[in-house]
């Protein structure tokens, strides 16, 4: 019997240095974690995905790992992870952790072992040239911020490779022996008791793409030989990518090969906002008519933002300048010429009703939701910062010094609290939404509530409904005896649209942004501006409510 656990789960993305600080040094840490678990369980997650934790230069935010092996220093030890993984499993939370294998830090021990010795066993763990490539300054993930991908370094008197930063060169994944490691390192974790990984950069773990910058042909027999150590060690482990693909790419990555366990939908993610900048359905509703569909075993991350920016670079150049003239209307919001660098109630302009609407869509659509720590409370961001790090400010607890953040004097955090007028920690915090019975928080908890109870959506068939309103997108989850109907107005004006059923079913709502109507037959249902509403399906063939 597989374990199914992550077809129907909430994840909960969460950085460990900026959620929640114990021992007042400025920095986020395991313990402040751990006493902050029964927020996140509360709120109706199942599973925490933690952001790289591991000892880091932090020139990329941790994603430059200097030891695969260890957690840094300043957020704690491995007995304080091992303590969180047993608290989290206690208040019925799984621990996924990001495995960032593609590249290490430069400043990683086989790095420095690799470029002062070519006779070294770890200098082939990377990826050399002894003259410099051609196009060495095509290619790079991150325009503006990143030259080239290939970097001379003066102590091996070679070029390496690095499809990233500079700082972070490419492990030589063709390598068998990088590819032992990445297993040891899967193996490590998973006895400290975690339930899988999110894999970062996947389709760059073929090693170097193309010329066209499709991944390597390697890259599928890598991903297989992955999951199968995975499945091998944890028969309920999972991994979870990180895959910027087009259609046709998708299925590959769930399909006889690697069959991974989940993809981020990224696809959806820019569909959700060309939709929403719209006010219309049809970008949505074309693409869930276009996806492949999971095997049973396969499922969707749904997501409306997170930790980076939020790339629109699957969308054309007029639907993406839409998007941009939305909610990036200056330049400083804006990064990499693709995407935008705010939280998602900036974005909105701090309309709730459009917020509650985005978050009623991302819990609706067939998947797993993945949330990211402050959406809950509708969380702002700080432009005055670099890069991404404008969606990466510490978690707002309360009205208190540094949002309650930490004690630590204000000079001293990691990163700036939010202290701009309408979003800053004052106005925008746990406490004071905790104490309001109809506060952005409450309203999360309350919707996490009721998708709990609607297995359909994650495990079940999916149906755009035909012949709605333009600016509506309905449509119906059904698994075994249970289905839903999801209907959302995505315009600013209030309609009326059919929701057309079978012969003999009904519908009877179970949640929505105002309070309950009954459904007339036939069913022509009215939605207020920004409006949603769930109903399940009734009728001989459906259980009861
Ligand atoms: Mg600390």
């Amino acid at each position: 019997m597989i374990d199914l656990w992550y077809k129907d789960a909430v994840f909960y993305e969460i950085d460990v240095k900026t959620f929640q600080d114990s021992n007042d040094d400025g920095w986020g840490d395991f313990s402040g974690l751990i006493r902050r678990l029964p927020h996140v369980a509360s709120l109706g997650a199942t599973c925490i995905w933690l952001q790289p934790f591991y000892p880091s230069p932090l020139k990329d935010d941790g994603y430059d790992v200097a030891d695969f092996y260890s957690v840094d220093p300043r957020l704690g030890s491995l007995g304080d992870f091992v303590d969180f993984v047993r608290e989290a499993r206690e208040r019925g939370l799984r621990v996924l952790i990001d495995l960032v294998v593609n590249h290490t830090s430069d400043q990683h021990s086989w790095f420095q072992a690799a470029r002062a010795n070519p006779r070294s066993p770890y200098h082939d763990y990377y990826i050399w040239s002894k003259t410099k490539p051609e196009n060495s300054e095509e290619g790079v993930i991150f325009p503006g911020s990143q030259q080239a991908i290939w970097s001379y370094d003066t102590a091996a008197g070679m070029y390496y490779h690095h499809q990233f930063y500079e700082h972070q060169p490419d492990l030589n994944i063709a390598n068998p022996a990088v590819r032992d490691e990445i297993c040891k390192i899967m193996g490590f974790w998973l006895e400290l008791g975690i339930s899988g990984f999110r894999l970062d950069a996947a389709p760059f773990l073929g090693g170097k793409p193309d010329e066209d910058g499709n991944p390597a042909q390697q890259l599928f027999e890598h991903l297989e030989e992955f999951r199968q150590f995975l499945s091998w060690r944890s028969s309920s482990a999972i991994i979870l990518a990180e895959a910027n693909v087009s259609l046709n790419e998708m299925p590959k990555y769930f399909d006889h090969g690697p069959q991974l366990h989940m993809l981020f939908n990224f696809l959806m993610n820019q569909r959700i906002f060309l939709a929403l900048a719209r006010e219309e359905a049809e970008p949505i509703a074309e693409l869930l008519r276009e996806l492949p569909s999971r095997k049973e075993t396969g499922q969707w991350g749904n997501f409306l933002r997170n930790h980076d920016e939020l790339s629109l670079d699957r969308l054309t150049d007029a639907e993406r300048d839409e998007v941009f003239a939305a909610f990036a209307p200056e330049e400083s919001m804006r990064i990499y010429g693709r995407g935008i660098r705010r939280r998602l109630a900036p974005m909105l302009q701090g309309d709730r009703r459009r917020e509650e609407l985005a978050y009623s869509l991302l819990l609706t659509l067939p998947g797993t939701p993945v949330l990211r720590y402050g959406d809950e409370i509708g969380m702002g961001d700080d432009l005055s910062l670099p890069e991404r790090l404008t969606v990466r400010t510490p978690m707002q607890w309360s009205p208190e010094k540094n949002g309650g953040f930490s004690n630590a004097d204000p000079g001293r955090l990691i990163r700036p609290v939010v202290m701009s007028s309408d979003f800053g920690f004052d106005k925008v915090n746990v406490a004071t939404q905790d104490r309001e019975q109809d506060s952005r928080l409450s309203r999360m908890q309350h919707l996490l509530h009721i998708r709990r109870k609607c297995p359909e959506i994650g495990w079940g068939n999916y149906q755009v409904l035909p012949g709605c309103h333009r600016s509506v997108l309905a449509h119906r989850c059904q698994w075994r005896r249970s289905g839903l109907v999801a209907a959302h107005n995505l315009s600013g004006q209030p309609v009326q649209t059919l929701i057309p059923l079978e012969a003999g079913e009904t519908l009877i709502e179970i949640a929505g942004n105002r309070p309950h109507q009954e459904v007339p037959e036939p069913t022509r249902i009215e939605l207020e501006a920004y409006g949603y509403r769930w109903f399940r399906i009734q009728g001989d063939n459906w259980q009861s409510v």
